[in-house]
Order: structure tokens, then C-alpha cells, then sequence
């Protein structure tokens, strides 16, 4: 009789969503999986990041639908915010996902050690439970330990005047006047959300216009909505430091120009959380932090694999996750599969929402590549009327010779939805025809972007 290899033993460090699904999916593929977490199962998405601002999001779309109500004959709105059951509701949201992700793991079989891993070596991390430290052998490994916000060296955050994404969920009142510094996919979200608090806001934009990224068109959808709402934006303003006595804070900008608030708000990126794992005893190469990784998502040690926000690619948690499962498979012999980095649906939780999959028209324009765009505005869309939510476009790219979809962008209410039809077809190669004949329920959003497969 054949004698069967022993399971591999696979070490994961870091239970966010990069972690925890390649845990679950090389359990089931037949690891013995153990999974060091040092706060909570679900990592810092579910606890401070990605749901967390999709529940204060949630709160913003209901505050600015009962401010905009009436028009349908809603009187008497008036409502205002209490963040002390907003929190509670947050972290109700937070404890129940994170619940159900360590009830899978456990179900799972899977080994949940709670405490800091680090390396020893190419083979061995250690991990100290309960004031003793135990030694963990591996064949294989995954650092999966996510990121923090950016924090430049000239700001000194307090958690009370100063602020980070992850100080947010416990603010004690909403803040009188908050500068949120930085206008990439977190700041607006952030305005979004500190606005419909009925916090005055102002937006330290470091370019000529907020998503410096992306298509000038989508950010004036956005900067429209912001200016109604009574958002300054300081334009091609840089912060260079910031003074906080304790009462409010005076941000200063690159060109002299001094904001005042009583609050400040840093949305300036991320980093990732690589320091004091023993990388250098496991002899995996890092650059600025970032761990490199091949399309295997293995390190410069190829029993050793990273995923997530610690390997600097996408930094989303739908991303992180199929890492982890994809990169599962890789260690437990199973034929590889790969992400299509070009055709991941993301979305920017603001009102009107933006998102996008694929080749969006600005790409396209700077890489000089010949596309045929159809676009159609929600205000020709008889939901969007009935809703009075008329702001926004579904725009649809593709190739002018095959008529293929490239891609696309939809500005709008619950475009973060709505897009899911663009990513198939996108992901499918179908045709703009096809989109066009695919009868959508009558009056619903998504018959803009049938209209615009014409
Ligand atoms: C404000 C905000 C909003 C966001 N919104 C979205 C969104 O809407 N959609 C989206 O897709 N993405 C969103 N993101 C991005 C998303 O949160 C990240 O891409 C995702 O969290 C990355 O997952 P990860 O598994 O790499 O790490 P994380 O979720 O950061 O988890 C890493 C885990 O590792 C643990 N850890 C760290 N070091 C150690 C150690 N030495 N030992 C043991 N454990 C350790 C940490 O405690 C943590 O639990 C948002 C990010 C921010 C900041």
C-alpha cells in the first residue's frame, strides 16, 4: 500500500482577509493550517477599515436621502446623528462578521493562535502566548499582515484633534470642523461621511482636482456634489505641518496658506505592516517596506508567500482575499490560478457613488489606444427620476473594431452595484449589443447601461 504525504503545515501570520481565506480554502484542500492573529479574525478591514466606513457610508446615504426627501413629499425630516449608537451599531456589524469568520476557521479545524508572530527563520516563527513563547515549525508560510494609514513626520496624531481613518468610529461628537488632509479614494469618503455628520468640511486637495487618478469628468461629478453640500476645497493645496494645542488644529499648506479647524483628518495613504516580523531572519527581500512578490504571490523565499495590503498591489479587500484563496491552492499542489489585475470592480463609497472595472476612458487616452465610449446620463434614467437621484453617468467602453467591452465607469446612486453587470460582461467579452438586448426590469438603474451598450 502507497504510504500518503503528511499534510502540508502552513503558517499564516495575519488574519485580515488576505489570511483568513487562504486559511479556509488549504484546510479544505487538505493543510494543517495555523493562523496567527494578534487582534481580531477579519484583520483591520473588518475592525477599522473597509466595513467600518461602509457602516458610517450607510448612515450617510440615509442622512442625505432624508435631507433630499422633500421633493417626494416627506416633510418634517430634520434628523440628526448619534455617533455614541452609530458606534454601537458598528461595532455590533464588526463583532458579528469577525464571529462568523473565527466560527468557519474553528469549524474548519484550523489552529487560531492569538498573540504576534515573527520569524526565526526560513522554518520556524514564534509567537508568544500567554507570557510564553511557542516555536512554530512550517513547511510553508504567508505574511499577511495588512497595513496602517500614513502618517507623515511632521504630523503628531493624538486620536483627539488629529485624527487617522482608524480614529473615526470613536469620536465622541461629531467634530465641529474637520480639514481633511488628502483626496484619494479614503479623503472623499471621508468628507462624505464627516459631512452628513453635520461636521463643516474642508478638503485639502493636493492637485487641481480630487481623485488625482482618475477621469477629470468623474471628479467633477464629485466635486459638484461636495461644493453643494458647502465643502470648501482648497485646490493644489499641499499640507506641510500642522499646529494643535489641544482645542483645534491650523494645518499649514506648501504655499503659505493656513487652514483652521478643529479637527484634522489624514488620509494620505498607507503602509504596511512589516516591521518586527523577522523578515530578515527568514531572509524575504522587502523594498520600502512593501514585500515583493511573483504572480504565485511567492517572496524572494519561495515557501514563503505574501498577500494582501503588505505586497503594495491593489489595496482592496476583495483583492486580498482572492490572494489568499489562489495562493492556497498554490501550496497545497493545486493548478494555479491567477487575478486579472486589469478587471477588478472597485468602487468609492460617496453620493453619488463612483465606480469603475476595466479600461476606463482616461486610460485609454493615455495609452493613446483607439475606443469607442457610450455614455448615457442617470438623468435620462426614469428610476434615477422617480428617485430624484438624476446626478451621475453609466459609461461604457469598448473596442470600435470587435465591440467588445473594455471596460467602463458609472457615476451614481449604487453604482458600487450596478457596476457587477459591467464586470461580467467585461470579464466575458461580450459584445455591446449584447448588453444592449439584455432586457433590464423596467424602471430600474440598470437600464442605463443597457441603453449604453448602443
Ligand atoms: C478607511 C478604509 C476603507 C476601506 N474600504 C475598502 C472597501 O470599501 N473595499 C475594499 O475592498 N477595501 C477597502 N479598504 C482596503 C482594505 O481594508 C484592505 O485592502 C484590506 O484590509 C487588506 O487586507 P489584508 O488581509 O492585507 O490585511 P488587514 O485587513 O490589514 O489584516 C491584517 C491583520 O494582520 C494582523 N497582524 C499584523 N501584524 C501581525 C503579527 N505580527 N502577528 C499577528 N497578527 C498580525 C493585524 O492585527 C490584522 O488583523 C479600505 C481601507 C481603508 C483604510
Amino acid at each position: 500500500m502507497m504510504r500518503e504525504d503528511p499534510p502540508v503545515r502552513f503558517l499564516i501570520i495575519g488574519g485580515g482577509p488576505a489570511g483568513t481565506a487562504a486559511a479556509s480554502t488549504a484546510s479544505a484542500l487538505g493543510a494543517d493550517v495555523i493562523l496567527v492573529e494578534d487582534s481580531v479574525l477579519g484583520g483591520a478591514a473588518h475592525l477599522r477599515d473597509c466595513i467600518p466606513s461602509k457602516a458610517m457610508a450607510a448612515m450617510s446615504i440615509r442622512m442625505n436621502a432624508i435631507r433630499n426627501s422633500e421633493d417626494l413629499g416627506i416633510v418634517g425630516g430634520g434628523a440628526g446623528v448619534d455617533l455614541g449608537r452609530l458606534a454601537d451599531r458598528i461595532q455590533k456589524i464588526t463583532s458579528m462578521i469577525s464571529g462568523r469568520s473565527t466560527e468557519l476557521l474553528q469549524s474548519q479545524g484550523i489552529d487560531i493562535v492569538k498573540g504576534r508572530g515573527r520569524f526565526l527563520g526560513p522554518n520556524k516563527a514564534a509567537v508568544m502566548v500567554d507570557g510564553t513563547e511557542r516555536t512554530i515549525p512550517f513547511d510553508a508560510a504567508l505574511v499577511s499582515t495588512g497595513s496602517r494609514p500614513r502618517v507623515p513626520p511632521w504630523a503628531r496624531v493624538d486620536g483627539e484633534r488629529l485624527l487617522t481613518t482608524r480614529h473615526v468610529y470613536d469620536l465622541p461628537a461629531p467634530p465641529e470642523h474637520v480639514v481633511v488632509i488628502g483626496s484619494g479614494v479614503t479623503g472623499v469618503e471621508m468628507v462624505h461621511i464627516f459631512e452628513s455628520l453635520g461636521s463643516r468640511v474642508s478638503l485639502l486637495v493636493s492637485r487641481h482636482h480630487v481623485l488625482p487618478h482618475r477621469d477629470a469628468e468623474v471628479a467633477a461629478a464629485l466635486e459638484a456634489d461636495f461644493l453643494e453640500r458647502g465643502v470648501s476645497l482648497l485646490k493644489g493645496a499641499r499640507a506641510v505641518g500642522i499646529d494643535n494645542d489641544g482645542y483645534g488644529v491650523v494645518v499649514h499648506v506648501g504655499d503659505g496658506r493656513r487652514v483652521e479647524g478643529s479637527h484634522a483628518l489624514l488620509a494620505v495613504g498607507a503602509v504596511p505592516n512589516t516591521e518586527g516580523l523577522g523578515l530578515e531572519e527568514a531572509g524575504i527581500d522587502t523594498r520600502h517596506g512593501v514585500i515583493a512578490v511573483d504572480r504565485h504571490q511567492r517572496t524572494s523565499v519561495p515557501h514563503v508567500y505574501a498577500a494582501g495590503d503588505v505586497t503594495g498591489q491593489m489595496l482592496l479587500s476583495s483583492v486580498a482575499n482572492q490572494q489568499g484563496r489562489n495562493l492556497a491552492r498554490h501550496v497545497t499542489g493545486h493548478p494555479a490560478k491567477f487575478i486579472d489585475y486589469s478587471n477588478v470592480a472597485q468602487a468609492i463609497f460617496t453620493e453619488p457613488e463612483i465606480a469603475s472595472v476595466g479600461l476606463e476612458e482616461a486610460d485609454a487616452a493615455a495609452e493613446g489606444r483607439k475606443v469607442r465610449i457610450t455614455k448615457v446620463p442617470f438623468t435620462a434614467n426614469p428610476r434615477s427620476v422617480i428617485h430624484g437621484s438624476t446626478r451621475g453617468f453609466a459609461k461604457v467602453v469598448s473596442d470600435p473594431a470587435t465591440r467588445v467591452v473594455l471596460g467602463g465607469t458609472i457615476v451614481g446612486h449604487r453604482a458600487s452595484e450596478l457596476i457587477g453587470i459591467l464586470a461580467l460582461a467585461t470579464r466575458a467579452k461580450v459584445k455591446v449589443q449584447t448588453l444592449r438586448e439584455t432586457l433590464m426590469v423596467h424602471p430600474t438603474l440598470s437600464e442605463s447601461i443597457s441603453d449604453a451598450g448602443d
